[in-house]
């Protein structure tokens, strides 16, 4: 009976250790992927500069990582030609011939101007994975990327409207 106890003991112990680094590594490339994308000219401000900056929703969208309800956005159909720039830095983000009707309720594109423009993230948030799109120069909270986007990237960019400002094509 003793060398049950043992064994089931050592089970649970060697079970700990393994999740234990399991938890480790996945931080650990958490924390490195956040420090890889960091760029050099960010723009920051503190909290209470950002609310004087931003409108409530802009802020809750951008800085509190939320998400605008589905088909309430004002870009959700916005197909013009132009250019959509991050609502809190001002930096270009999406062209509108990336833009596509996703039917998901936010706007969705396919393609970023510049891939170095934005920084993906981990997020666990809601207890689900997904691939998390900030400003790279902000670090503002843009949306979420999947992997389900039409051809040829395959790619669906899905972006709250309160964190980009759209500047039609002249
Ligand atoms: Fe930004």
């Amino acid at each position: 009976m003793k060398t049950l106890s043992n064994k089931i003991f050592l089970i649970i112990f060697t079970l700990t250790i393994i999740i234990s680094a399991c938890n480790r590594n996945a931080v650990n490339n958490k924390l490195t992927k956040l420090k890889d994308t960091t760029t050099m000219n960010m723009v920051k401000h503190t909290d209470e500069e950002w609310k004087k900056l931003l409108t409530p929703a802009q802020y809750y969208i951008t800085r509190e990582r939320g998400t605008e309800r589905p088909f309430s956005g004002k870009y959700t159909k916005t197909f013009d030609d132009g250019t959509y720039y991050c609502v809190c830095c001002g930096y270009e983000l999406f062209d509108g011939e990336s833009k596509f009707e996703s039917s998901c309720g936010w706007p969705s594109f396919c393609d970023i101007i510049n891939s170095d423009h934005i920084k993906i993230v981990d997020d666990y948030s809601f207890n689900m994975y997904r691939k998390e799109v900030r400003c790279a120069r902000c670090d503002a909270h843009l949306g979420h990327v999947f992997e389900d986007g039409p051809k040829p990237t395959g790619i669906r960019f899905c972006i709250n409207s309160e964190a980009l400002k759209f500047v039609p094509k002249k």
